[in-house]
């Protein structure tokens, strides 16, 4: 389909026939722009390479984990070192504490915690020590918000934020879908009648503190603080989903930008510096519910991995020296300024924001305030936007309803190259339209993102 790459295409051929879409997350199939996905050869810095040698300076970075850019060498230096003591223990190990500590400083509101190996297995064990210390059923979460692949977490609302979950994959019974309450994103009134009717079963809140798995979407003042105040009047426990915010928006997450301190917190991504590793943790009164002390079963084989240990805290060491996380800030800040301007330029309405080293882009006229106006972007220009960043050396995410990140190796030299790279590639779609012909890649992709369900994908 892109005879530009072919060695690209051939693995991704190979690869079709014996893994399931030739891929190992959804989202890396490319299915909602088209086209020949990204086949990585090797990365470092701000710079992936793919099969056929081709370089894009990288604004998927791994969905999260690399805030200090690909194969940092203070971190392949702590793998390799914790690599040759053994990979594996089933056992205590230094590191564990170590890491832990340093989370507990930068978010305080984590008094204990439990490492486990992803976002979802942070977000289950979080909600199923919620059910164990309310002992209540329900769980309310937000239309667009992301929580990893739980059962009880692929659910969104039919329509109107009154109703009832409903499955939003297949495989997920009804009967537990209707555990779980939504409400759009930023819709307090929604929350707070859901709250009314239903405050006494419910067990959490759960919510990202800045919504980052249906594009990039800001809490509104006073959301969060109305989320607290109102797990607070009814004894649900929050929960913040700081998979992709923690570490990353600011040193401590959302909870110390933003003020309000939830009850338990998901880590993930940052945390594990690349490796797998993420980690919940919380008010040490709740925590204590968990195996071996309380009543609520949580283990994992890997879980506090020895190299995942040492490349979280190796990161977490560099992420903490003077001027890394202004430095994240003003990389996605002068980003989205040139966009802006060279998309005002072309005429192209952008609704475009950032928080620390996240960001986001809609082609919406409006600002974005949740999934509504998430799915009422332009995703049609997004494929065809997508298509030629990447054919300009540009690797953004796949997806209209996927946030952006940066790392301290997108310096002002690779940004400014970026910028030149969006400029050629807004000429390259202006000429194509004057052809008034597009990329078949283009055009088949319209349809297919309107068929992608935004935050369940990664
Ligand atoms: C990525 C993400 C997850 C899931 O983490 P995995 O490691 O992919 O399981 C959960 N919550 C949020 C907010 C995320 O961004």
């Amino acid at each position: 389909m892109n005879p530009a790459r072919p060695r690209s295409a051939a693995y991704f051929r190979r690869a079709q026939g014996v893994l399931v879409g030739g891929v190992n997350s959804p989202v890396r199939s490319f299915r909602a722009v088209g086209g020949v996905p990204l086949v990585a050869a090797r990365a470092r810095g701000p710079w992936i390479w793919d099969l056929d040698g081709r370089r894009y300076a990288d604004y998927v970075m791994s969905w999260g984990p690399l805030p200090l850019g690909h194969a940092h060498p203070s971190v392949l230096k702590a793998v390799a070192a914790a690599a040759a003591r053994g990979t594996s223990f089933g056992a205590c190990h230094g590191a564990e504490a170590e890491l832990a500590e340093a989370v507990r400083a930068a978010l305080p509101s984590c008094e204990r915690l439990r490492f486990v190996s992803s976002g979802t297995e942070a977000a289950l064990g979080a909600l199923r020590l919620a059910r164990g210390v309310t002992g209540r059923p329900l769980i309310l979460k937000f239309e667009g918000c992301y929580h990893g692949h739980g059962d009880s977490l692929l659910v969104k609302a039919g329509s109107g934020a009154q109703t009832l979950g409903r499955p939003d994959s297949a495989g997920v019974p009804e009967e537990l879908a209707r555990l779980t309450l939504t409400a759009p994103y930023n819709d307090l009134d929604a929350v707070r009648a859901l709250v009314s009717r239903h405050g006494k079963r419910l067990a959490a809140v759960i919510v990202e503190p800045f919504a980052g798995n249906m594009g990039f979407v800001r809490p509104q003042p006073g959301f969060l603080e109305g989320l607290r105040a109102l797990c607070d009047a009814c004894g649900a426990v929050l929960i913040f989903d700081e998979v992709m915010t923690g570490f990353r928006v600011a040193p401590g997450g959302a909870q110390t930008l933003l003020g309000v301190r939830p009850d338990l917190t998901c880590l993930g991504k940052i945390v594990g510096g690349g490796l797998p590793a993420a980690a919940f943790g919380g008010r040490a009164q709740i925590m204590r519910e968990l195996a071996p002390l309380g009543p609520v079963y949580q283990a994992g084989t890997l879980s506090g991995n020895p190299l995942a240990m040492a490349a979280g805290l190796a990161t977490l060491k560099e992420l903490g020296r003077p001027g890394v996380h202004r430095g994240l800030a003003q990389a996605s800040a002068a980003l989205l300024e040139g966009w802006r301007r060279l998309l005002a330029q072309a005429g192209r309405p952008a609704f475009l924001d950032a928080e620390g080293g996240l960001f986001g882009l809609f082609f919406a006229a409006d600002p974005v305030r949740d999934l509504g106006g998430a799915k009422a972007s332009d995703t049609v220009f997004f494929a065809r936007w997508f298509h030629a960043l990447l054919e300009e050396g540009v690797f953004t995410a796949p997806s209209a309803f996927e946030a952006g990140f940066v790392s301290s190796a997108h310096t002002p030299t690779v940004l400014k190259a970026t910028l030149r790279s969006t400029e050629r590639a807004l000429e390259r779609l202006a000429r194509e339209g004057r052809r008034g012909s597009r990329r078949p890649s283009g055009k088949a992709a319209a349809g297919r993102e309107k068929g992608r369900r935004p935050g369940d994908n990664r």
